[in-house]
């Protein structure tokens, strides 16, 4: 029997899903809509790319774009801090804005993926891909112009 999501059921879901795709903590989130954190987390990475196509499907395309410019933004917004904190030595807020860039990127990687009816290997929703990817991505940290350059391309290819 599969579990009930208490985010997916929740009357307030699009606002809970506005509000996670805006990058607030899932603590903030849990509480402001009396939640679990852990069913926070899991709705967010289980279940949020799921809304942003059906909302699609069921023709709230305009609901659908609006949360997936709001990603695109928030994920130009967030590599613009990247550089001006790398370029600043604030290596404080370059580890947040990383952290807040790749989740931004797998959420737009799932959603471009789950977009593409194609019968063929999608690399985008790949379990295997997205924790490839982090790794990769992880691993280029320590190495600012590469780190942005490999996510900027990634980005890209989510988005084609
Ligand atoms: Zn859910």
């Amino acid at each position: 029997m599969p579990r009930r999501c208490t985010v997916c059921d929740h009357p307030e879901r699009h606002s809970i899903d506005e509000t996670l795709v805006t990058g607030a903590p899932y603590r903030s989130v849990a509480k402001r809509f009396g939640l679990s954190e852990s069913s926070v987390y899991r709705h967010k990475s289980e279940h949020l790319p799921a809304h942003l196509l059906k909302a699609r499907e069921v023709e709230e395309v305009a609901q659908a774009d609006d949360l997936l410019v709001q990603v695109r933004y928030l994920q130009t917004h967030a590599l613009d801090i990247l550089e001006h904190a790398e370029k600043a030595g604030d290596l404080r807020t370059a580890l947040a804005a990383i952290s807040q860039a790749r989740g931004n990127l797998e959420l737009l990687g799932k959603f471009a993926g789950q977009l593409d009816e194609r019968p063929v290997v999608n690399l985008n929703v790949s379990p295997e891909w997205l924790e490839l990817r982090a790794v990769i991505v992880g691993a280029l940290e320590p190495h600012p112009a590469a780190h942005t350059a490999v996510l900027r391309a990634l980005e890209s290819v989510g988005n084609g």
